[in-house]
């Protein structure tokens, strides 16, 4: 199979592997002679995809037995609007640390009042606000523990005294996180998980159970857990990529593996950031995310000319956000040590080059 070295933010690279075995799955499902675009989500063998899935997820991220795992569709952005919509009371409090965050807030004020209790706007979002407090009657504080577009991430949850809530939808199965901290996990698959199509939940029980009485049935945790995520018909062929991402996972060591695998990468990368001559990250300490580095030319001009050097070797995706500008590489469990190698041996080249072919330009 020819891969590009693809560093693409989200829908994300996927292992080979996954992508032949879903391929197949497509054609003709286990020798069925059936398309999984075509089986029925009340099949048998579809409710053992699902529940296979959901195995997958409390293996993986070792969930306690109180929590439901759903899997939604609507993407993480529904959850924005769904979230105040069962459970802000009065008020909930978010932690404002960047564009998918804002996003969030803009949502949550719908429903109620919202309290920003920190932000790192002023900086542009480059670290990650550490002090802050949380009003007691808030129904609930919101994090983002991976900044997809910033470039950063937590890695220090707090310690609060109302239910916790965060959205980990760049940043899940790539490290290990004690489930237990947190009342209520969301995540769009297409960032590390799988696919485009599918959100994965992960909740405490009691804490789903203490949504609004009043919900519409599409927005209704409840209902989704009830059902077994299967209210309506389910994100099907998205649910089983997943599954095969994650069997894939499991089989390579699980995230306590790829969490090391993710730190080399990152590692390596901003170790190069740190001693380039023209290049030089946006994020610094222990802000800086594993999963997204993003970083600029010290002279704007030559970024095209980087952009262009590289793209004829097979690297994609390293284009900052639009609102952002700089660079952007997505490191995600998918994409090999060696794609970093490549890379950073390319802006090495690179460097060189800008050096020596015009070493009177500023850099
Ligand atoms: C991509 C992303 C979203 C939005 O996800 P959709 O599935 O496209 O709605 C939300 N939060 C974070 C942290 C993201 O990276």
């Amino acid at each position: 199979m020819i891969k590009k070295h693809n560093f693409g933010a989200g829908p994300c690279i996927l292992p080979a592997s996954v992508l032949e075995k879903a391929a197949s799955a497509v054609i003709n499902w286990n020798q069925n002679g059936l398309s999984i675009l075509e089986v029925s989500h009340r099949s048998e063998e579809f409710e053992a995809v699902i529940q296979k899935t959901e195995q997958l997820v409390k293996d993986l991220m070792k969930v306690p037995d109180d929590y439901a795992i759903l899997f939604l569709q609507g993407g993480a952005s529904t959850q924005f609007s769904m979230l105040p919509l069962n459970f802000l009371a009065q008020k909930a409090s978010y932690l404002d640390t960047g564009f998918f965050a804002q996003k969030a807030i803009k949502e949550a004020r719908l429903f109620g009042a919202v309290e920003v209790v920190a932000s790192s706007r002023e900086k542009n979002y480059t670290y990650i606000p550490q002090t802050y407090e949380v009003c007691l009657s808030s129904s609930y504080l919101h994090l983002t523990s991976n900044n997809t577009i910033e470039g950063t991430e937590i890695f220090d949850f707090p310690q609060v005294s109302v239910p916790l809530i965060c959205d980990m939808s760049s940043d899940i199965f790539s490290r290990v996180i004690d489930v237990s901290q947190f009342d209520l996990i969301y995540a769009g698959a297409q960032k590390n998980m799988g696919p485009a199509g599918m959100t994965l939940i992960i909740a405490k029980n009691s804490f789903l159970d203490s949504a609004k009485e009043l919900v519409p049935s599409m927005s209704d945790y409840r209902i989704f857990r009830d059902s077994k995520s299967m209210f309506n018909t389910p994100p099907v062929f998205s649910i089983y990529a997943a599954m095969l991402n994650l069997e894939w996972l499991s089989e390579i060591g699980g995230v306590e593996e790829i969490e090391k695998l993710n730190i080399e990468k990152a590692r390596l990368l901003y170790d190069e950031l740190d001693q380039s001559k023209i290049f030089q990250a946006t994020v610094h300490g222990t802000s800086r995310s594993r999963m997204n580095v993003t970083f600029t030319a010290r002279n704007p001009e030559i970024e095209s000319g980087f952009l262009k050097f590289i793209a004829d070797k097979g690297i994609i995706g390293i284009r900052g956000y639009r609102t952002v500008g700089g660079f952007r590489v997505s490191l995600y469990n998918a994409l090999p040590l060696a794609s970093v190698q490549v890379l950073v041996s390319l802006m090495k080249q690179f460097e060189q080059m800008v050096i020596q072919e015009n070493s009177s330009i500023i850099i």
